[in-house]
């Protein structure tokens, strides 16, 4: 694809758990099971999948808070992966992250201006005056009022808390922003709002962002590209109208049938989902997503689909005809 930012190839991690004289052995939790994925410079690359299936997990291996097992993410011709942590502190200031929860990411005994100074001289030492402007700005850009900036995080909305978290996230002037759920816990209303700040920021700050999210309409609204993914593999990956003119894989299908419609009466022809996502501890073989495929054929029992499509719409299902790129 043109205008890469950041491609991730390969990428896999395993967590072992249950070493205790009780657990009856150790067990392998794939997280991320082998992707591959390419982020656009100052686009959007939405990753979206249900909730253990390990999107979470790539973004924070992206700016190093997980240690991967193997794989690469190449930025300006470098491995970030293979970077030692004590020399990633440069990338720390490019690469930042928003969290769902805000109020745990903020301490709750600083106020706003606090927060933001901390961050500010950490990175990069000014003057008094030139940090003081600097937070005064980062309040009018986020939408927060500039008395906000003696206010501690608990005076604030859940709303509010979010946009304190985005100002702290662009103290440091970043490139990429990892988006790990930064909408799921506000209401609908305040949803949009956070989401028409982040585009706003990117429109002028040139920002790229990875926005993860279980909620297929939410990245619909944000995203330029949208991966799926599945129990630690992509499913699906493509440009968003594409996407969304031609879905190829089951699962995909599946999720856009789960998202709550305004008229109920007006039923998809793909199957909601049905029953819950497998332990990632016990991962089906074949195409993981075989326990729940509406459309499941003998073969996706034991092999793993190869990929079919072009490089910007593809998908991993037994069922697509190469030939077309499309559903048989
Ligand atoms: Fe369903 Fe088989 Fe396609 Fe997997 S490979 S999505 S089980 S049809």
């Amino acid at each position: 694809m043109e205008n890469n930012y950041i491609s991730i190839r390969n990428l896999k991690k395993v967590y072992t758990s249950g070493s205790g004289i009780f657990s009856g052995g150790k067990h392998q939790l794939k997280a991320i099971d082998g992707v591959s994925l390419e982020i656009r410079k100052g686009k959007t690359l939405g990753l979206v999948g249900e909730s253990g299936c390990g999107k979470s997990t790539i973004g924070r291996c992206l700016i190093r808070l997980t240690e991967p097992d193997s794989g690469e993410a190449i930025y300006q011709g470098i491995d970030i992966m293979k970077i030692k942590k004590s020399e990633f502190t440069p990338y720390r200031k490019k690469f930042q992250i928003i969290f769902q929860d805000p109020y745990s990411s903020l301490n709750p005994r600083m106020t706003v201006g606090d927060i933001l100074k901390e961050i500010i001289k950490f990175h990069n030492p000014n003057k008094k005056k030139e940090i003081e402007d600097k937070c005064y700005k980062l309040l009018e850009v986020t939408g927060l009022n500039r008395n906000s900036i003696n206010k501690y995080p608990h005076e604030f909305s859940g709303g509010q808390r979010q946009r304190i978290a985005i100002a702290r996230a662009l103290a440091v002037e970043p490139e990429f922003i990892v988006c790990d759920e930064p909408v799921s816990a506000l209401d609908v209303s305040i949803q949009s709002q956070i989401i028409n700040l982040l585009k706003d920021l990117q429109k002028e700050f040139g920002i790229t962002y990875l926005f993860i999210s279980h909620d297929l309409s939410v990245v619909k609204h944000i995203s330029d590209d949208i991966a799926v993914m599945y129990l630690g593999k992509i499913m699906e990956f493509s440009e968003k109208e594409k996407l969304f003119s031609e879905l190829y894989h089951p699962y995909t299908k599946s999720l856009l049938s789960s998202v709550p419609k305004p008229e109920p009466r007006n039923k998809s022809r793909a199957e909601a989902l049905k029953g819950e996502i497998p332990s990632p501890l016990n991962i089906p073989s074949g195409c993981p997503f075989h326990t729940r495929c509406p459309q499941v054929i003998d073969i996706c029992t034991e092999l793993f689909p190869s990929k079919r499509g072009s490089d910007n719409h593809y998908a991993y299902c037994h069922l697509i005809n190469d030939k077309t790129s499309g559903i048989k």
